[in-house]
């Protein structure tokens, strides 16, 4: 697919290197959006840890249910609801497939990372932590994994506690053993920082909740998209994400829990399809994952979800997190030889994930933002979700630039001219 348009040529023939692990050009083909201009230039999409692209297969499974199967699920006994049924539980299926989970019905489907984070607060947090115990995060989370945390330890008088980050974008581990102590229930970290891109040491975290009886719950919202993730390997607990995330649609997120503390939880929501029995006195709990999936489920996106899953399977999650590795090296080569910027996190790009946050001490990164919105190249700019964390860099906002399968190096030289060309006019 040629991208080539006015002032910039993004086409990923120019990508030599990274293409041995991805064919990118034949990945870009499938994504219709790409082809888009935005105020006449090629658009350079670089805004992927808050949303990504879909591909044509993921759009056509959404048009395709509903156009030739959409009914509804599990409790019909008519071919479209049985079809409706099948499907919706082969995506469960190929989702556990995708994270190694040990069986489908440990897979709940939620909306999005920020409901599941919100349920095993609500439930499984709700139900053991207790007056005087501890929550351990990390000073990087997002704020979906911070608020549900401070409603429920100032409703149960328990602690909040939070593992630094250092200077050098990493988590600070040395005090792991008093931080994560007796009177911990429940570690929640993010796998991957949507802001630094620091990959945290999740199975050693997981290692040491356990070894004092505490849960686990990882935040995978930036993780699951971009490498392979086994929750047996890692012995998450609970782990989170979004599909809107890794190619699929908005609306629809996973929940992984493991079997017994899943079967052991109250359910989060009552309704439809969460019950087993009811009488005009009481009621009780369907299996699960149902039990955790109350009222009609969002079946197309979770069918979708599905599509997106084989899509980054047929690609290679090892091959996925190459690329990566390889854009964001280039990335960091090629921002920090810029003047006036300075980059946010590990400067090592190998203990990054996809995610460059900088700011520019003579442009705003408001400002730059909508500059590189004028040249076609779309970026994310303020808190990133995570006020704390950047408001501890001395600054109210950043910008942040996160690749994906489809991004190219050519496309971060062409944020790097994008904002030599910004400099033109703020920089003096
Ligand atoms: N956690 C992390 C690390 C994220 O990056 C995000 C979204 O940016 C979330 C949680 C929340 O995801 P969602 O908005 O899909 O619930």
């Amino acid at each position: 697919m040629s991208t080539t348009g006015p002032g910039i040529d993004v086409s990923p023939a120019n990508d030599v290197d990274i293409g041995r692990m991805l064919d990118v050009e034949a990945v870009r083909a499938d994504f219709p959006i790409l082809s888009r201009k935005i105020n006449d230039r090629p658009l350079v999409y670089l805004d992927n840890a808050a949303t990504t692209q879909k591909p044509r297969q993921v759009i056509a499974a959404l048009t395709n249910f509903y156009e030739q199967t959409n009914a509804n699920v599990h409790r019909g006994v008519h071919t479209l609801s049985i079809e409706a049924t099948d499907a919706y539980e082969l995506a469960r299926t190929k989702v556990a497939k995708f994270i190694n989970a040990p069986r489908p019905e440990t897979v709940i489907w939620t909306r999005n990372t920020s409901e599941s984070l919100n349920l095993v607060a609500a439930t499984w947090a709700n139900a053991h932590v207790g007056e005087g115990d501890n929550i351990v995060i990390t000073a990087m989370e997002h704020h979906s994994n911070i608020v549900p945390w401070q409603q429920l330890a100032a409703r149960k008088n328990a602690e909040l506690r939070y593992l630094a980050v250092g200077k050098d974008g990493l988590l600070d581990m040395a005090n792991i053993e008093s931080i994560i102590d007796s009177r911990t229930k429940i570690v929640s970290v993010t796998h991957v920082s949507n802001v630094l891109g620091t990959v945290n040491p999740v199975a050693e975290l997981a290692n040491r909740a356990h070894e004092v009886g505490a849960v686990i719950l990882i935040d995978a919202a930036q993780s699951v998209p971009h490498m392979p993730v086994d929750v047996q390997a890692i012995d998450a607990d609970f782990l989170c994400f979004s599909a809107h995330k890794m190619l699929g649609p908005t609306g629809i997120g996973v929940l992984y829990g493991k079997y017994d503390l899943l079967d052991e939880m109250p359910p989060y929501m009552y309704g439809g399809d969460m019950i087993l029995e009811v009488t005009y006195e009481d009621a009780t709990w369907n299996d699960l994952p149902y039990k955790f999936e109350a009222g009609t489920p969002n079946i197309a996106d979770a069918i979708a979800t599905g599509a997106a899953v084989d899509y980054l399977s047929e690609l290679g999650m090892e091959n996925v997190w190459e690329h990566e590795q390889q854009l964001t090296a280039y990335g960091m080569d090629q921002i920090s030889s810029l003047n006036h910027i300075t980059i946010f996190g590990p400067e090592d790009p190998a203990l990054k994930g996809g995610v460059i946050s900088f700011v520019h001490d003579k442009i705003h990164p408001h400002d730059l933002g909508t500059a590189l919105d004028q040249q076609g190249i779309a970026i994310r700019t303020g808190h990133h979700c995570a006020m704390p964390l950047v408001r501890s860099y001395g600054v109210v906002a950043a910008a942040r630039a996160s690749f994906y399968v489809y991004n190219t190096k050519t496309e971060i030289d062409a944020l790097v001219d994008g904002i030599r060309e910004t400099e033109r006019y703020f920089v003096r």
